[in-house]
């Protein structure tokens, strides 16, 4: 397998570039790579490029960008508003948000809402390893925390919210996506809002239900916990509204001559 790193520097044809520390070790004592050995770069603006390792030292590596791989393309605009969970669903949930394409995270503190505390370098961290293992070419935003209800507050109404209700009238997701995809009034840009282990407060879901940017969905007839129900609705949202009938990236060789 070629390594796959994200490096924030400029990256063009025949430029050398110093792999920071993660890298370096990633390369070095991770996947065992010396000088020479080939790596694919991106840096979440510029597209995919091939390159090698020039230099390999105690701490650091310098890698030489060779060709540009593929071009840049995005993901779908789709913010994926979460309240905190505890650490290791915390972590799940942005690996694996981050594999199924969102745009960006954006953390809400809401009435039941049990962690109060959130490291947000350990969920770039996080979303950095699992862009690098995914072929995406951009990283997700982190966005600040916010309460539910400086969120609404200043939310950007034309950016459609698609809101996990557990309870209270909504349209199964399937159902209410293909809807909104034959609207002409929306903008492209989405949310997808999921509530806490506790779940929303009655209140609250009354309150964001006539909100006017807001789509109440359902996601059957069992409760999900919040990790899976966050990633049920982004599958969902894929398929439907976003990048669910694109192919991954051709593979270099044909496949079974591909290197392990
Ligand atoms: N403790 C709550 C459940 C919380 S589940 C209770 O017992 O009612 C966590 C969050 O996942 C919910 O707030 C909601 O946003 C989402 N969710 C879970 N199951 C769902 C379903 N069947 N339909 C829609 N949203 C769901």
């Amino acid at each position: 397998m070629i390594p796959r790193l994200y490096l924030p520097v400029d990256l063009k044809e025949g430029a050398v570039v110093t792999a920071d520390e993660r890298a370096a070790h990633y390369l070095r004592n991770v996947m065992r790579r010396a000088v020479g050995d080939p790596v694919y770069l991106f840096n979440g603006r510029e597209g995919e490029f091939s390159g090698e390792i020039a230099e390999m030292g105690k701490r650091g590596a310098s890698l030489r960008v060779t060709a540009l791989r593929r071009p840049q393309i995005s993901v779908p605009d789709v913010w994926l508003c979460f309240a905190p969970l505890k650490k290791d669903a915390v972590d799940f949930l942005v690996e694996k948000a981050t594999e199924l394409g969102v745009a960006a995270f954006q953390p809400v503190f809401t009435q039941h809402t049990a962690t109060t505390r959130l490291n947000l370098e350990r969920l770039q961290a996080n979303a950095v390893e699992a862009a690098e293992q995914t072929e995406r070419l951009t990283l997700p935003e982190i966005r600040a925390p916010k309460g539910l209800g400086d969120l609404m507050r200043d939310w950007p109404v034309q950016r459609r919210l698609i809101l996990c209700a557990e309870a209270g009238p909504a349209a199964p997701i399937a159902e209410a996506l293909s809807a909104l995809k034959g609207s002409v009034s929306n903008s492209n840009a989405w949310a997808i809002l999921c509530g806490p282990e506790g779940g929303f407060a009655r209140s609250e879901l009354d309150l964001l239900s006539n909100l006017p940017f807001v789509t109440p969905v359902g996601l059957g007839p069992r409760i999900l916990r919040a990790d899976t129900a966050a990633l049920t609705a982004l599958a969902v949202f894929q398929s439907i509204l976003g990048d669910g009938a694109q192919r991954p990236p051709a593979p270099l060789l044909p496949i079974g001559q591909m290197p392990d």
